[in-house]
């Protein structure tokens, strides 16, 4: 299958400056974020796809070989091992997020220019709140599985009193040149994976791979208004990496748990309130629930069952910008249940009177059972 050209699938120019590409790319992968689009499968592939050219185009190496070559430059088939040209591994991901998301969420950038070093992997921790936790903010103490620096080699991997010695594989450049048929190819070197150096007397704690697994307990600042799929990103608390590189972020994502009486959506709660008949007939005052204790809702009298109230600014500030938003009420009314003979007679003696006034009482059974009549008329058996 032909590719897209990486130029059109982010819409620059092929003149276009590096701060442009980012830019194109920054407004898709917003757009057709997975996230964003749960139920729209074609959006994470163009999400991928317009990662992938960004990925290109923003390495001026790889952008210059896409250039000269078209794709046959820069297939990932081409350059061997996962991942191909020295990027992969699960680091990419938030490479490249991380600039795109890590505003919306603090987070931090760690990311200097230069030569990147091999991180460690992303982790990420499904963090369940309840939806006051959520509206009103919190601080959750989580622990962790991961694989930490070690201690005994300082993440090293070599012995202690002992040193790593020079890469024999690539002299300590990291990285390899490599013939692919009719022009070049830097890889990352197989033997030391980019740290040019290694280790000959490996750390007994480690085993010589700078890290050892342990259990991280880390204290998620959650900020007011987060909703389910929302994600915090902790810079520099996922997996370490091996040989004392740089470590992966780690991502909490959000769930929120069921409620017994709100439902949310957006900013927006919504309740239900079962009313007794004679309150929906005649109105009255209600005590509903809020998030933050209770309010009086008036209800006015000859009130329907299914109808909405609305308590403005009653709801949840979300956590990306907007006003707070509004609690609605619908109210059921209730068909009284166990009644007593005294109390059916009262209601038989309401009947009567009620049909005496014909059908201004009832008028929406009144006309639905005009259309039915109708209906049955207009039939010839
Ligand atoms: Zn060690
Ligand atoms: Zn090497």
């Amino acid at each position: 299958m032909a590719k897209k050209d990486y130029y059109e699938l982010l819409g620059v120019s092929r003149n276009a400056s590096d701060a442009e590409i980012k830019k194109a790319y920054k407004r898709l992968a917003m757009k057709y974020h997975p996230d964003r689009n749960v139920d729209d499968g074609s959006a994470e592939d163009k999400f991928k796809e317009s990662k992938e050219a960004y990925e290109m185009l923003a390495d001026p190496q790889k952008r210059s070989a896409y250039d000269q070559f078209g794709h046959a430059g820069v297939d990932p088939s081409m350059g061997g091992g996962p991942g191909g040209f020295g990027g992969g591994g699960p680091g990419n991901f938030s490479d490249t997020f991380g600039d795109v998301f890590g505003d919306i969420f603090g987070g931090g950038s760690r990311r200097g220019g230069g030569q990147r070093a091999r991180r460690g992997s992303d982790l990420r921790y499904n963090l369940e709140l309840t939806l006051e936790e959520a509206v009103s903010g919190t601080t959750a103490k989580i622990r962790v599985p991961t694989l930490v620096g070690c201690d005994q080699c300082d993440g090293t991997g070599a012995k202690r009193g002992t040193k790593s010695s020079t890469c024999s594989t690539c002299g300590g450049h990291g990285q390899v040149r490599m013939q692919q048929g009719f022009f070049s190819v830097q890889q990352t070197c197989p033997r030391c994976h980019g740290s040019g150096s290694q280790i000959d007397d490996p750390c007994t704690k480690c085993r010589g791979e700078g890290r050892v697994r342990d259990q991280k307990t880390l204290s998620v600042k959650v900020p007011v208004g987060v909703d389910n799929g929302d994600r915090i990103r902790l810079a520099g608390e996922g997996e370490a990496a091996e040989h004392g590189g740089g470590p992966g972020d780690l991502y909490v994502q959000i769930a929120v748990k069921e409620h017994a009486i709100f439902e949310r959506d957006d900013a927006n709660l919504y309740c239900e309130v079962p009313i007794s008949f004679t309150a929906a007939a005649l109105g009255g005052e209600l005590e509903v629930p809020t998030l933050d204790g209770r309010v009086v809702l008036k209800i006015p009298g000859e009130t329907q069952s299914g109808k909405m109230f609305r308590m403005r600014g009653k709801g949840v500030k979300p956590v990306r910008g907007h006003a707070v938003g509004d609690l609605i009420c619908k109210v059921t009314v209730e068909t009284p249940v166990h009644l007593t003979g005294a109390q059916k007679d009262l209601l038989k003696q309401l009947d009567s009177l009620m049909k005496k006034g014909g059908k201004k009482h009832n008028p929406q059974a009144s006309s639905w059972m005009a259309g039915v009549k109708n209906f049955f008329d207009g039939i010839k058996f």
